[in-house]
């Protein structure tokens, strides 16, 4: 049975591998198509596509966006199938980007104010020329001594309600899928057993967001063990939503992640995405 990855990050966001690069990688795994889906921006999605071109894979342009709400005050939404060239979404991640240029000096100067003085060079440097985030921020505080791993830089400083945390613009949930909507994309909640909610409390925040016109749910994910994702279909069967599902790759930046596989059993098969792209609109058409 052929398999897919719908979600996956390049170095357009956080990802470390190029756009180009991903697809290949994809391919040689020999998944059936894969969907680009960087953390608020589609820079990488022209240069992913025309690299599929090329190869026996199928690829999905596609978006992460960061939207207000949850018990954390911030969830991801996918979008899927959306089309890269619309004007007005591209015009909605470009103030996601300004908001996120902004806090990132923020956050700089709040560890300095702690008695750490790092540089924002130094941060942008370890993006490699990508979008900067709190990951950078961590890994500085790593390469600096001091910290000794990702987790104790967020516990310590970068987690929200910590000392160097910086809070940012997001759009609302209905805002973010009218955004991926009006583009042509489908609306997916990202891996919702990251939202450390119960069964009940996540089946009434759907129902929310199904109000707004939430079209389905990552069922499939690295961090989803099989009795969740088994409680997630059947949410999504219960409330005819389509279910979706990926690895969340990041390359070398979450190295015990793999293309396609996660941390070595995920599979989610093709027959996922017929009809999640039955969903998708024409951009042009769409109210
Ligand atoms: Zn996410
Ligand atoms: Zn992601």
């Amino acid at each position: 049975m052929p398999y897919v990855d719908l979600h996956t990050h390049t170095t357009a966001s956080d990802g470390s591998l190029t756009p180009a690069e991903l697809v290949r990688a994809a391919a040689d795994a020999g998944l059936a198509a894969v969907a680009i889906t960087d953390h608020d921006t589609i820079a990488g999605v022209a240069e992913a596509l025309t690299a599929g071109r090329e190869l026996p894979i199928e690829v999905v342009p596609g978006v992460e966006i960061s939207m207000a709400g949850g018990p954390k005050g911030s969830m991801h939404l996918l979008g899927l199938f959306i089309d890269h060239h619309n004007p007005d979404l591209k015009q909605s991640l470009q103030r996601l980007q300004a908001a996120r240029a902004q806090r990132n000096p923020r956050i700089a100067r709040r560890l300095q104010e702690l008695g750490i003085p790092l540089t924002m060079d130094e941060v942008s440097a370890l993006a490699g020329g990508g979008q900067v985030g709190r990951p950078h921020f961590a890994q500085a505080l790593i390469a600096r001594g001091v910290v000794a791993n990702r987790g104790e830089a967020f516990g310590r400083f970068l987690a929200a309600g910590k000392p160097a945390y910086v809070d940012k613009f997001r759009f609302q949930p209905a805002e973010a899928i009218a955004m991926v909507k009006a583009a042509g994309g489908v609306p997916i909640l990202a891996h919702p057993g990251l939202l450390g909610l119960g069964l009940a409390a996540l089946e009434n925040l759907v129902d929310e967001l199904v109000s707004h016109g939430l079209a389905g749910i990552e069922v499939y994910y690295s961090e989803h063990h099989n009795n969740l994702a088994r409680r997630l279909a059947a949410l999504a069967a219960r409330r005819d939503l389509v279910i979706s599902g990926g690895t969340d790759f990041h390359g070398d930046n979450k190295k015990d992640i793999h293309l396609g596989v996660g941390r070595g059993t995920l599979r989610v098969p093709e027959s996922l995405l017929g009809p999640i792209r039955r969903l998708a609109t024409d951009g042009d058409q769409a109210p």
